[in-house]
């Protein structure tokens, strides 16, 4: 068996949108909302053996979040602006 061997996440809380790096196995806690989840009912959107990896993955994804975000505010601005006139 492999209980033993710990596995770290990068998942997405539910209620505040927070991305951040977990070992849980079962129940997920967030860092940010304290909420606690069970794993099974999050999205897990990396998942490795290995801390570095796992944070790098991390980075990368709310970077990627970020960008995403950014460009929609920005087309949101743009339809506010046309829509003005
Ligand atoms: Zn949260």
């Amino acid at each position: 068996m492999d209980l033993n061997i710990r596995t770290y996440k990068v998942v997405k809380c539910v209620i505040c949108k927070t991305y951040q790096m977990t070992s849980a196995k079962t129940t997920f806690k967030c860092i940010k909302c304290q909420k606690t989840k069970p794993l099974k009912k999050m999205t897990i959107h990396y998942e490795s053996d290995n801390p570095q990896k796992t944070t790098l993955a991390l980075q990368k994804i709310k970077k990627e979040d970020f960008k995403q975000k950014n460009q929609k505010e920005d087309f949101d601005n743009l339809d506010d602006f046309s829509s003005a006139f």
